[in-house]
């Protein structure tokens, strides 16, 4: 085979990812590729092609809840974004007009600040999860 596996296992990251399975900050203890939450709530390698136990602790439980509540967060911003952006489309009204490119350029900052929160990941407990 002369096709990269690095290149296979992206693939199949990516197909995972599409069927439901989310990417995690935690990273195979084996190969230390970022491991998969399957739909099933496991955790899965896709260069091992096998799956990883992680043993949490209560508060990186927490953490990982309020991660996905970030996230939670950071898809409305978008949706609203969207709103935004439909009615900017339609108005000609000029003070209208400032007032959604404000609230735009505000919903930007908050999301830009969310998104920086939410890859920070998890300062100072495991160190499976840490990012340099
Ligand atoms: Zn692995």
């Amino acid at each position: 085979m002369s096709v990269s596996s690095r290149d296979l296992v992206a693939k199949k990251m990516a197909q995972l990812i599409r069927a439901g399975a989310t990417l995690t900050s935690y990273t195979c203890p084996v190969c230390g590729t970022p491991l998969l939450r399957l739909k099933t709530g496991e955790y899965y390698c896709a260069n091992c092609d096998r799956p990883v136990v992680i043993v949490r602790s209560d508060a990186e439980e927490k953490e990982v809840m309020i991660k996905y509540g970030l996230m939670d967060i950071r898809d409305t911003l978008y949706e609203r974004l969207v709103m935004i952006n439909n009615e900017l489309k339609e108005t000609k009204d000029i003070d209208r007009i400032n007032e959604l490119v404000k609230s735009m350029v505000l919903i930007l900052e908050a999301y830009d600040k969310v998104t920086q929160i939410i890859n920070q990941g998890s300062p100072g407990t495991s160190t499976k999860a840490e990012k340099k």
